[in-house]
């Protein structure tokens, strides 16, 4: 561990945490995730970019949302640094950010590929994969 918390290198977490826990509707975000796909929904009533998986549009309140590949290109909002990790599984320091994807929705996910003291509100980044236990994939994001 850093001992300013200033730097350490950001890298995917092992494969031995926790795997994520699908709903029914969040089902083809995870298979998409499988297949090295960053899927997300887009109401068809008005067109608003809906993440994370609902039944519902948060703009109008449409029922039917269809799912779309994201093209995993986006901007960093916002980050935070962990040097605490909530289960021992965890490798620290890593860096949950929220991304401004580019089709006009927001999610969060960790930082990679790059030193803690990189980070930055508007730094571009872009999606990657790694696994987890369970046979699960989650995306991270690293430096464009
Ligand atoms: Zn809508």
């Amino acid at each position: 561990m850093s001992e300013s918390f200033t730097s350490g290198a950001l890298v995917p977490q092992p494969a031995t945490i926790p795997p994520p826990y699908p709903s029914a509707h969040s089902a083809p975000y995870w298979e998409g995730a499988k297949q090295g796909e960053l899927r997300f929904q887009r109401c068809s009533a008005c067109g608003h970019a809906e993440f994370d998986p609902s039944i519902i549009c948060r703009r109008c309140g449409h029922r039917e949302l269809v799912w779309e590949r994201s093209a995993g290109n986006g901007t960093v909002y916002s980050w935070t640094v962990v040097w605490r990790p909530q289960q021992p599984s965890f490798v620290v320091p890593y860096a949950p950010a929220i991304v401004d994807l580019d089709e006009g929705y927001q999610m969060l996910a960790n930082v990679v590929g790059c030193d803690v003291a990189d980070l930055a509100v508007g730094l571009r980044v872009t999606v990657e994969f790694h696994p987890v236990s369970d046979g699960f994939v989650l995306p991270y994001f690293r430096p464009a």
